[in-house]
């Protein structure tokens, strides 16, 4: 049985690891949050002091940190986690990053015979519970089928979308869409609350007509409307407001790079810096509906 590092622990990181200790793999696991790392031991997997030590003699490397920043310093930082890794090992680095990061550590890996793919995700922290996440792959297609079995552990579709970096490119355009979205659901709701309708029902309605989609759907953002979801529990947990900033930030770098105009992405780009100005940039991005209400809506 492989043994597996596993870096970062937090919302998406912690039940992605869980799935794979409940499906038997030995499990070494690092974050800088000593308490993640006791939830994750509690499950059965053995905690390391750092990240060398996490990765040392391990089969497989998976990372789930929050950004480009994290990534980058992780495994070209001072410590260099990248000459830790043994050649011959897997690396499946999950967080959502630019795309040019994401190259910089195949190039790494390459240089030292340790196969990559960037896996970037979709599917929020429900998906990540179930073991349902859709992972976005880069790098050789050869490595895919060795990352196959670890991988079905933690999700149930899996795409090559090209090259190294190209996992992160098509990650960064579902969010671009995920946020206009959530954001014209959020003003679609709120218009029809400041003109008597109930948002239950408006939404019902929605669902089943034309304006239906996947934040009105399975991640409503008026409170109350649906269960389970972080409207309906002060928009806590689930994905924070400032990692959707990011990806829209890594979203409107690529779009520079490559001159493709993205009005309404740059628009959400502004909405989610507002709402981040405004400090609510750690709670779940559905809180927007707050900033389109014009209100705290709970
Ligand atoms: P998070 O902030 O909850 O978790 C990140 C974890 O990484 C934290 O526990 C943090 O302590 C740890 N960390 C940071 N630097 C570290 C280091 N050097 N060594 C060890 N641990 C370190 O973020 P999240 O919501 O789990 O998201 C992780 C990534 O997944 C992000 O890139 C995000 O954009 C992406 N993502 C999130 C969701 C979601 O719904 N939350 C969905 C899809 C993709």
């Amino acid at each position: 049985m492989s043994h597996i590092a596993f870096i970062g622990l937090g919302h998406m990181g912690g039940p992605m690891a869980a799935n794979l200790l409940k499906a038997g793999y030995t499990l070494k696991v690092f974050d800088l949050v000593p308490s993640a790392v006791e939830a994750a031991v509690a499950l059965g997997a053995s905690a390391a002091p750092n990240a060398v030590h996490a990765v040392t003699g391990a089969d497989v490397v998976i990372s789930m940190l929050p950004a480009s920043q994290h990534v980058e310093s992780l495994y070209l930082g001072e410590g260099r986690l990248i000459h830790a890794i043994n050649p011959g090992a897997l690396v499946l680095e999950c967080s959502t990053i630019a795309p040019a990061t994401a190259r910089l550590v195949h190039t790494a890996a390459k240089a030292r015979g340790i196969a990559m793919l960037d896996a970037p995700v979709s599917g929020g922290t429900a998906g990540a519970a179930a073991g349902t996440l859709t992972f976005i792959l880069g790098g050789e297609a050869g490595h895919l089928e060795r990352a196959r079995p670890f991988l079905e552990k933690m999700g149930k579709n899996l795409f090559h979308a090209g090259d190294a970096g190209a996992g992160q490119v098509a990650k960064i355009c579902n969010n671009m869409l995920l946020a206009i979205h959530m954001i014209g659901t959020a003003e679609a709701l709120n218009l029809g609350v400041a003109n008597g309708l109930d948002p239950k029902v408006l939404s019902d309605i929605m669902r089943v007509s034309s304006g239906g989609n996947w934040s009105l759907e399975k991640y409503n953002p008026w409170p109350g409307v649906m269960d389970g979801v972080p409207a309906s529990r002060g928009y806590e947990g689930g994905f924070g407001a400032d990692l959707m900033l990011k990806d829209l930030g890594l979203a409107m770098e690529a779009a520079q790079a490559s001159k493709a105009a993205t009005l309404l992405g740059g628009v959400a780009r502004n909405l989610y810096a507002l709402h981040s100005a405004r400090g609510h940039g750690k709670l779940d991005f559905s809180s927007i509906q707050n900033l389109v209400a014009g209100e705290k809506l709970s």
